[in-house]
């Protein structure tokens, strides 16, 4: 079992890509559906203000560490996360091992056309997928009971949803909580990411935690909501 930390009052799960990956293999494996959340500053500050998304990530399965700044708040409490654990990188390593585990995949969210074109990128570099159905993520309430149907009846062991925070892991708490065996996780802007829609951050400013700058350069309209990320390290600061 991994360590589970408290950042701002919000669970994250201390696990490196590898271990998150076998842990969601082994997830599918037991009843019920089990969420998996990947967290960043912004999320942790709508979780504070949000008790419905706070209750689902207390619930979860996994809470894993996608942003930079989580990393940042852990050391300064004193605790160690291995590494960023990403929605993209999640992603395309549950891809590259759902045949040979044999997991269909259900794809859920982005704009029309987009999660298509990131799954037919991930088989060219994985080989296929067993696909259990893939949907945009604009949907009208009789389209929704289509697409919940849908989810249940493919057998999917493995739900990608795309519909942002925190609409997302709120439609995966209420949508699919009746699913048995199924790990589905909340992956924001994920298939826009592997679609080659928006193009990822140079390594170097990965590894030096300045992806979240690279993200602003590229879609300056986020600045109103990135302004989470000081009030983030704000409140860090203010709480130790
Ligand atoms: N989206 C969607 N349906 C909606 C709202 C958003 O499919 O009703 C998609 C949107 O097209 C994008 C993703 O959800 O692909 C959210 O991306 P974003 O980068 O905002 O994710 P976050 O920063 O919340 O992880």
């Amino acid at each position: 079992m991994s360590k589970r930390i408290s950042v701002l009052s919000v669970p994250i799960d201390c696990m490196t890509m590898k271990e998150t990956i076998s842990r969601i293999v082994n997830l599918t494996k037991e009843p019920g559906l089990h969420i998996v959340a990947t967290a960043n500053a912004e999320m942790v500050m709508l979780a504070i203000q949000n008790p419905v998304l706070h209750g689902i990530l207390n619930a979860a399965s996994l809470v894993v560490p996608d942003g930079a700044g989580i990393l940042w708040a852990a050391e300064r409490i004193g605790e160690k996360v291995p590494e960023r654990v990403t929605g993209v990188d999640i992603t395309k390593e549950l891809f590259g091992i759902a045949s040979i585990e044999n997991l269909p995949i259900y794809c859920l969210g982005a704009a029309p056309g987009v999660a298509e074109r990131a799954v037919k990128n991930l088989e060219s570099q994985f080989g296929s997928v067993p696909l259990a159905g893939i949907h945009d993520g604009f949907f009208d309430e009789s389209e929704e009971l289509r697409i919940i149907e849908e989810i249940k009846t493919s057998k999917a062991k493995l739900v990608f949803v795309a519909l942002g925070v925190p609409k997302q892991e709120q439609w995966i708490a209420e949508k699919l909580s009746s699913l048995d065996g199924v790990v589905a996780i909340g992956i924001g802007g994920t298939f826009d990411v592997l679609a080659g829609n928006i193009p990822r951050a140079p390594k170097w400013m990965q590894e030096n935690r300045l992806e979240w700058l690279y993200r602003l350069y590229l879609e300056p309209q986020r600045i109103g909501r990135m302004l989470a990320i000081p009030k983030f390290i704000w409140t860090v600061i203010k709480n130790k």
